[in-house]
């Protein structure tokens, strides 16, 4: 008998033995299986010749889906990450396939084809074709105007292409290839390499003298210092060897530009870019070619660290520190940290790229586990100038004075600004001036936002929305106002100071539909706005050279927050989006609106001195015992009744008391968003100095943590977690 041992996508973490006597199944087989009454996909884990389970109780594998096995690398990082992030097997596996694997009825789409002439085809005349052949002639006089043509375009000249196609082939008039999709190309940044500067050379010689090895580096330099130019030419040696290279971003509007850039350097060369704006079918064929090994370069956004890549030589994070590399639900891996876990088990360099590292490298940086990698200068542009702007401690207009001539400058001069509205935890809310009523979600604990464009109040967590009141439902006060700075708000106060400017708002709001941002970007390149106004969005990666001025509003609210990350963040987006301004030829310039300007933060961004920050901060983690000093994992749990929640978790609680040791088990807390769609949330924080130690004890409090009597209580575990 011949049994395979299959991990299902199901809550429960154990294999699932199946019969499989036809041949075929291997390990990292992609099977169909029964289970209960429905039929999933599963991946074969183990073969054995014998179950623990008797014979006529085991059902059959039904058929083995017509796809290459997982490779033995992709199996290894599987039972990685459900070992570190306690994930039952199954749910790792299946969550790593593209989407169109995990259907029970899938069939590989047969290939689009499309057509040209052959030499000898193309020196047939149409008008040498008989009269009465007229379908023929106007196909052939297409297939003339064109270099190729798909058969849906063929239609279109005449319904009988199919056969006609099928005929010239057969006379060898016309040959055929597969439609590979071609992504919207942006404006190209640079086609050629420039001469690498000293200090660039010297960092790609030292990373591809250990090609073949394991090693991880820290790239630190700030925007524009030619950190992607040195990826460039590190794939272009790991390309010359015959080797892939794995290129992760923080983002998918960051893929298109990146996928541009090398698209052009590597002219000929097979690039593809995996992220989740993909179509199904689509991200199957991509993903197919990279796991054959065909593409050469791998771009992609956090899930792309699973593509099994046969030829793996070359792995680069950009932007490394960038928070979006952690998923928050089902499998809460951290890509940079599977990223080190792959680069190891397959011997393979790997470049961590940062002008503000996570203070997790930075330490690891430090303490030799890294090698660290220094770009001091930016080889095209000046660094921005950084000035503090101080506001009055009340009220203070949206734009301070200096802020609005400066803008004004720009308009003169014809160049672009930006105008960043940090959000992060604040946003504009409804407030009554007689009584103090502020609108608030019936569902969470959130306030609801106000969006003036369409006059709706918003919750962000849970979507709930509702016209804007017109008076307090607490006071029937009239007299309701809008306070914080919305990117509606600034934008309105934008559009008062500055009459004749083109303003674009770029925001969540604005670029909802797909493309909307593709289209935006286009309009910015093409000078069509002068000034830009959004939030985290436009603090990533693009570059405009025509900006020379970014302005940062409410940047205090990151100073003061519950969340120990947030200085951290508050000070990785300012250096980000400084790097905005002035890449190309004109300087840039950027100001800061703070009450707080002596505040150390800001000091250290003024002289862009990011070991200044990291100075102060770590000292401040290593002393109130945080991350990157101690190892952590949440327990959040939730349900409708509170007292469900906080059950659980004390009993929870009290087990993890029971087989602490190096364990620091602190008392449940309501979540930061204590309710949240209409859900009590509450969480449990467990800490040690040791990774060893916190995974270990992880082992044994998981499987132990049973939500009880009554099933109401939803929980998770967060190893790692990036928020608290
Ligand atoms: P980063 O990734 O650090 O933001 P880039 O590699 O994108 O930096 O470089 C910023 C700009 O400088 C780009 O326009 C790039 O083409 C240019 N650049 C990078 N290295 C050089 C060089 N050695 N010589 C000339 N221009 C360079
Ligand atoms: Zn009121
Ligand atoms: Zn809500």
């Amino acid at each position: 008998m011949k049994v395979a041992r299959i991990a299902l996508d199901v809550p429960i973490d154990e294999l699932f033995d199946y019969i499989c006597d036809d041949a075929g199944v291997r390990v990292g087989s992609l099977v169909v299986v029964p289970f209960g009454k429905r039929r999933i996909v599963g991946v074969a884990v183990e073969l054995a010749s014998s179950s623990k389970l008797p014979r006529e109780r085991l059902r059959a594998v039904e058929r083995s889906l017509p796809i290459a096995a997982l490779p033995n690398s992709t199996m290894a990082l599987a039972a990685f990450c459900s070992r570190y992030y306690r994930t039952p097997l199954g749910q790792v596996l299946l969550s790593l396939l593209p989407t169109a694997l995990r259907r029970p009825g899938f069939a590989p789409a047969p290939p689009r084809w499309e057509f040209r002439l052959t030499a000898p085809g193309a020196t047939i005349d149409p008008d040498t074709l008989p009269a009465r052949a007229s379908a023929a002639r106007k196909l052939l006089a297409c297939l003339k105007t064109q270099p190729f043509v798909d058969l849906h375009t063929a239609r279109a000249v005449t319904g009988s292409a199919g056969r006609l196609l099928q005929r010239w082939q057969q006379d060898g008039w016309v040959e055929r290839r597969a439609v590979v999709a071609e992504p919207e190309r942006l404006l190209p940044d640079r086609m050629v390499a420039p001469e690498l500067t000293a200090q660039q050379s010297q960092i790609v010689a030292q990373v591809s003298a250990g090609f073949g090895r394991y090693a991880a580096w820290l790239l630190h330099g700030v925007t524009g210092s030619g950190k992607t130019e040195i990826y460039l030419q590190l794939a272009a040696i790991a390309h010359a060897r015959n080797l892939q290279t794995l290129v992760l971003v923080p983002e998918i509007n960051l893929t298109p530009q990146l996928e541009t850039r090398f698209r052009e350097r590597f002219p000929g060369v097979e690039v593809v870019s995996l992220h989740s704006g993909l179509g199904e079918a689509e991200r199957l064929a991509r993903w197919t070619r990279a796991r054959s090994g065909a593409a050469a370069l791998v771009l992609g956004t956090r899930l792309a660290v699973f593509t099994p890549l046969p030829r793996l030589g070359l792995i680069v994070i950009d932007e490394e520190h960038d928070a979006s590399y952690k998923q928050q639900e089902g499998l809460r891996y951290h890509a940079r940290d599977v990223a080190i876990f792959l680069a190891r088990e397959s011997g393979v360099p790997i470049v961590l790229g940062s002008a503000t590292p996570s203070l997790e490298t930075t330490v690891n940086a430090r303490s030799g586990r890294f090698g660290l990698l220094r770009l001091s200068s930016r080889p095209s542009a000046q660094p921005p100038r950084v000035r503090l702007i101080e506001t009055a401690k009340h009220g203070a207009q949206t734009l301070a004075e200096p802020v609005i001539e400066q803008l004004r400058a720009r308009l003169e001069r014809k160049e672009q600004s930006l105008v960043f509205i940090n959000r992060r935890g604040y946003a504009p809310v409804l407030l009554c001036s007689e009584c103090g009523w502020m609108s608030q979600c019936p569902r969470c604990a959130a306030r609801l936002t106000l969006h003036l464009g369409d006059g709706f109040l918003r919750c962000h967590y849970c979507g709930h929305q509702e016209k804007i009141a017109t008076a307090c439902p607490d006071c029937g006060n009239q007299d309701l106002r809008g306070i914080g700075q919305g990117t509606q708000r600034v934008e309105q106060a934008l559009a008062a100071q500055l009459p004749g400017a083109r303003i674009l708002r770029v925001d969540s709001d604005t670029t909802r539909r797909k493309d909307s941002f593709l289209a935006m970007d286009r309009r910015i390149r093409g000078r069509e706005v002068d000034v830009l106004v959004g939030t985290q969005m436009l603090a990533k990666g693009h570059h405009y050279p025509q900006l020379t001025l970014v302005v940062v509003l409410g940047a205090d609210f990151g100073l003061f927050s519950s969340d120990f990350r947030a200085a951290e963040r508050l000070f990785q987006q300012l250096m980000q989006v400084a790097g905005r301004a002035g890449r190309a030829e004109s300087p840039g310039e950027v100001l800061v609106q703070t009450q707080f300007p002596a505040h150390p933060l800001y000091q250290a961004l003024l002289h862009h001195d990011f070991d200044a920050f990291a100075e102060v901060i770590l000292a401040e983690r290593m002393r109130a015992r945080f991350p990157p000093f101690v190892y952590q994992a949440v327990l959040r749990a939730e349900a409708v009744k509170e007292a469900a929640v906080f059950s659980f978790l004390r009993r929870a609680g009290r087990e993890a008391a029971s087989l602490a040791s190096g364990m620091t088990v602190y008392e449940p807390v309501p979540a930061p968003m204590a309710r949240l769609a209409g859900r009590y949330r509450g969480q449990l924080l467990v800490q040690s100095p040791k990774r060893v130690t916190l995974q270990r004890f992880l082992a044994q409090w998981h499987p132990r943590l049973k939500p009880g009597t009554s099933n109401a209580v939803r929980w998770a575990l967060d190893v790692d977690p990036i928020e608290l």
